[in-house]
């Protein structure tokens, strides 16, 4: 328990934030939660409402001496990424979090903690329940399943909320400001192939030692690509060569770490000599420090149902031609980039799974009409889905101005102000709400989506008075 004589801090939202972990609320699992949110604001003499996509949205009418403020939003995700360590019994759909304290950070033992985006729910509520702060008639939006795919937000029905200057609470890095973030769009690459049988020699060829990573976050690192390094790797190995299977990645937003295949050739020791040779090649690129590609062979003589060589050229072909990694690049960071997460093989089954990303929505369909150019090329067929709008960098901000008038005044420095290569909720929101003028901020939280992440608590203080002294600004 984080509330107890050891802790030193006396913020309701912390107490708010404790509640929150006692309530299992991983994505596809908001009901209670949500029903927690809305009950507290009914209790607290707040409008409420829970929307039918599940979000809950909270007016806190505006204080005396705000009579001619406009509605400001606050706005963070009820759900919570699930991770544990492997020993670990605990049960997300039942068992409350354990919180530990170590006079610095907040961490949940053996479990993600949900500060991404728990904290965001505890500043909203600590500022319903205290009616004392006197600040302007606030729209809290807390929506559900942003994890998984931004869902809340994609399902938000805009009328809903009337204020136009959104503070997003979903950044996990004090003093960064965000202000702008990429749109996605999802591309499904398929084709069935006719498999016959063969006998002869297989060689499954396992990828590994690469440092993979977030899709968003990390693509400016220029990571390999555990799926096309294998395709480079095959199409170069000048053997005539059968793929019996393919397997790279699990999530499409994931650069894959790990490939591995199944190849029937005709001599595999020539077969081997020769991949060595060609990744020896790609590590002399050096394109990334932390990458550290090797190979294992295992070599077995069996039966077994196998693609033609022309028709496996066809995959390899397709996955050295497709667009990887960092497209185009400006002065804020990475523009537009295209991630191949998942590919795989099976049964004579191609299904892959890349994910377009991109600072500006127009190029969302350039890259698209790339890929399918690329996937009609050798017969496949490319579908898309889940496209979600880039939050684009506004020239002009008064949002952003306050918020960097209000941090100078109080913390001495200016703050930083960013954009990330990476789906916020803010583009789905300001899609809705013509005229939306947005900043996400938070306080740091390190290692989120992992058993390791923790909360600074000093950092979370400082961004809650920080939100408060912004609001108050806004008369
Ligand atoms: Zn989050």
């Amino acid at each position: 328990m984080i509330i107890s004589e050891n802790f030193p801090y006396k913020h309701s939202f912390f107490k708010i934030f404790e509640e929150l972990t006692k309530i299992p609320h991983g994505s596809g699992n908001t009901a209670e939660i949500a029903k927690h949110c809305y009950d507290l604001a009914i209790k607290n003499n707040c409008e409420a409402v829970i929307d039918k996509a599940g979000n809950v949205i909270i007016k806190r009418p505006e204080s005396q001496g705000f009579e001619n403020a406009q509605p400001v939003i606050i706005q963070g995700h009820l759900d919570m990424v699930c991770e544990k360590t492997p020993d670990s019994d605990h049960d997300f759909m039942r068992d409350p979090l354990k919180l530990q304290f170590d006079g610095k950070y907040i961490t949940a033992e053996n479990t993600t903690l949900g500060g991404d985006d728990g904290i965001a729910v505890a500043y909203a509520l600590a500022l319903v329940e205290d009616k004392d702060i006197a600040l302007p008639p606030l729209e809290i939006l807390l929506t559900m399943d942003e994890e998984t795919g931004l869902f809340g937000a994609a399902g938000l029905d805009g009328s809903m909320l009337s204020g136009k200057n959104l503070i997003n609470l979903d950044s996990e890095e004090e003093g960064i400001l965000l202000c702008g973030c990429a749109g996605g769009l999802t591309a499904i690459i398929e084709h069935k192939f006719e498999l016959s049988e063969h006998s002869g020699t297989v060689v499954k060829v396992t990828l590994d030692g690469l440092k993979g990573g977030h899709s968003g976050c990390e693509i400016h690192r220029r990571r390999l690509n555990g799926a096309l390094v294998m395709a480079k790797l095959l199409k170069n190995c000048g053997q005539y060569l059968k793929l019996v299977s393919y397997k790279s990645g699990t999530k499409f937003n994931a650069i894959p770490c790990v490939c591995s295949a199944e190849v029937l050739v005709n001599d595999a020791e020539l077969f081997t000599a020769a991949l060595e040779k060609e990744l020896d090649i790609i590590r002399a690129e050096k394109v990334c420090a932390e990458d550290q590609p090797i190979l294992t062979f295992t070599a077995e003589q069996k039966t077994v149902s196998a693609l033609s060589n022309e028709d496996s050229r066809r995959i390899i072909d397709y996955l050295c031609n497709v667009p990887d990694g960092v497209i185009s690049e400006g002065e804020t960071g990475v523009i537009t980039s295209l991630n191949t997460g998942v590919s795989t093989l099976q049964n004579g089954n191609w299904h892959s799974e890349a994910l377009i990303r991109s600072m500006v929505n127009g190029d969302l369909d350039v890259i698209a009409e790339k890929v399918i150019k690329v996937a009609n090329s050798v017969g496949f067929k490319a579908d898309f889905s889940d496209r979600y709008s880039a939050w684009e960098y506004n020239a002009v901000s008064p949002l952003r101005d306050k918020m960097v008038e209000v941090y100078e005044k109080k913390f001495g420095k200016k703050p930083i102000v960013s954009t990330i290569h990476a789906g916020l909720e803010c583009g789905i929101i300001s899609d809705k709400i013509p005229g939306m003028d947005a900043v996400s901020m938070g306080p740091d939280i390190l290692d989120v989506h992992t058993v390791n992440e923790r909360l600074d608590a000093e950092s979370a203080i400082r961004c809650f008075e920080y939100l408060v002294a912004i609001l108050k600004e806004m008369k």
